[in-house]
């Protein structure tokens, strides 16, 4: 069986897609985590966004994948890097490097190999659009923009970041724009996705109906 989750920053998708993968036996993917893998190789490699050649150079070096123990953590080139794939620089790279085709295709890929074989819940941007087209059951969640960025900064400050709330505003924006805009594989509400509002409702309840859905 594979799930695929779509919907735009702070929506909630990694949390209900790690309840609804732990109730079905699902394994997850985080499809955002790799381009924040990528992003932070790129930050390292002191890469902008506007550097083609270099960013193509950078695709073939880079291994990006996650550790075999569950949680599944994110890895570059061998090392846990999980944690430090989610600031606000590297949020935002990830962001603009996402717009890029090269480095889509290279992730879609990655993606479509990974959940080959399996039972797979996958969340993201495109997954219910191109990476899984023909998952079992789409799910496209959403929130309005202050709920998502309070979500967000209420996770950065659990984390111990000192974060002001206006910022993290700021950055929902710009990311949301820029997902929903760019050329390539845009986020997108697909035809047979069920849209599920998470403003006021638990990641609990949001998982329940998820659930319920793909049991039917
Ligand atoms: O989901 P997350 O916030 O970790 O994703 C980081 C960034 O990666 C997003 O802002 C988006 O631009 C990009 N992304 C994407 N396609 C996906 C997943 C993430 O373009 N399937």
């Amino acid at each position: 069986m594979i799930i695929a989750i779509d919907g735009p920053a702070g929506a909630g998708k990694s949390t209900v897609a790690k309840l609804v993968g732990s109730e079905l036996g699902l394994d997850l993917l985080d499809t955002g985590a790799m381009y924040r893998v990528f992003a932070l190789a790129a930050s390292r490699a002191g890469i902008s966004e506007n550097d083609q050649s270099r960013i193509n150079s950078l695709l073939q070096e880079t291994s990006i994948g996650f550790s075999e123990s569950q949680p599944r953590r994110a890895i570059l080139n061998g090392t846990d890097v999980a944690d430090e794939i989610r600031s606000l620089e590297i949020s935002q790279l990830a962001s603009q490097l996402s717009a890029i085709s090269e480095v889509r295709r290279a992730m879609v890929k990655a993606q479509q190999q990974i959940i080959a074989t399996g039972d797979w819940v996958l969340e993201g941007r495109d997954v219910t659009t191109v990476v899984a087209p023909n998952a079992d059951l789409k799910i496209f969640l959403t929130a309005s923009i202050e709920e998502r960025a309070r979500r967000r900064w209420v996770e950065m400050i659990d984390r111990g970041e000192s974060v002001r709330l206006q910022a993290v505003v700021k950055e929902v924006v710009e990311r949301d724009h820029r997902d929903y805009t760019r050329d390539d594989s845009p986020l997108m509400l697909a035809e047979d996705a069920v849209i599920i509002e998470t403003f006021d409702v638990s990641p609990a309840q949001v998982a329940g109906k998820v659930v319920a859905l793909a049991r039917r």
